[in-house]
């Protein structure tokens, strides 16, 4: 019985991987490493290759109509998939990492938190044959416009973007509300001690201990900020705050 509660409240991320030992890396150390530990998410590992079929264990092949590279074969990987939804009461999103994805967001991140859990299907080489894609109802996400080498590093940036927003891993939850994106606007600068340092003082509002003014300089900086380096996410909060006025 106490098990089947920790069930329901653990988040689970099933990664599948031609590398399970890159996990959970980076995820074992600190607040994930001990939300971990303390069973607040648990990660498991499926290494696709052990569902391959022929003699050789090959789960990539040449592209069809020729080009370069190696694509990972439909079948060996739907039959991990499958593998894992059959044992999958929760039906947790299934999500491909791909720089042809939707970007990943602030908002798609909190929607996952609210999840159980996660199915995240790394790729190697060139990327999966595009039935696959089209068969599974996969959701296929980027991390930006740049190209990685295989999907393990952007499984492990989303799963630790997650993580982090579970009840009982931050240490300061408080702090979480007034991260980046999470009002529609990039972070205020921070300082903290020496009070001066370089010939660079702190800005004296933020020592004046005026909480009201503190407030008011820090929403002006994240604005600032924000119109200077992020044209679309301005743009956004501006038509946002109109809508709300
Ligand atoms: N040929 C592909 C790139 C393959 S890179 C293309 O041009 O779109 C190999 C694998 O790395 C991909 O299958 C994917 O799982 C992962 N990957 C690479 N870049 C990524 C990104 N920006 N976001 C998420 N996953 C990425």
């Amino acid at each position: 019985m106490s098990n089947a509660v920790t069930a329901a409240n653990t988040w689970v991320a099933t990664v599948l991987t031609l590398f399970p030992d890159m996990f959970p890396g980076p995820l074992g150390f600190s607040l994930a490493g001990k939300a971990l530990e303390t069973g607040i998410w648990r990660l498991e590992t499926v290494d696709f290759r052990s569902f391959a079929r022929d003699k050789h264990r090959s789960v990539d092949a040449s592209p069809a109509g020729g080009g370069p590279g190696m694509v990972l074969r439909p079948d060996v990987l739907a039959a991990a998939i499958d593998d894992v939804r059959g044992r999958d009461k929760d039906q947790r999103p299934l999500i491909y990492l791909t720089p042809r994805g939707a970007p990943l967001h602030q908002k798609r991140v909190q929607a996952l938190r609210m999840s159980p859990g996660v199915v995240l299907i790394c790729g190697r080489f060139e990327g999966v044959d595009e039935r696959l894609l089209q068969s599974r109802g996969i959701e296929e996400v980027s991390l930006g416009d740049f190209v990685l080498s295989g999907g393990e590093p952007a499984a492990l940036a989303l799963m630790d973007a997650v993580v982090r927003l579970l009840p009982g891993v931050a240490g300061n939850p408080g702090a979480l509300e007034e991260e980046s994106f999470e009002g529609g606007l990039l972070e205020y600068p921070h300082y903290t001690k020496p009070n001066e340092w370089e010939g660079m003082a702190i800005p004296p509002v933020l020592l004046s201990g005026n909480h009201e003014e503190i407030r008011a300089w820090r929403k002006a900086r994240s604005q600032e900020i924000t119109q200077r380096r992020r044209p679309d996410l301005w743009r956004r909060y501006s038509a946002g705050t109109k809508e709300n006025e």
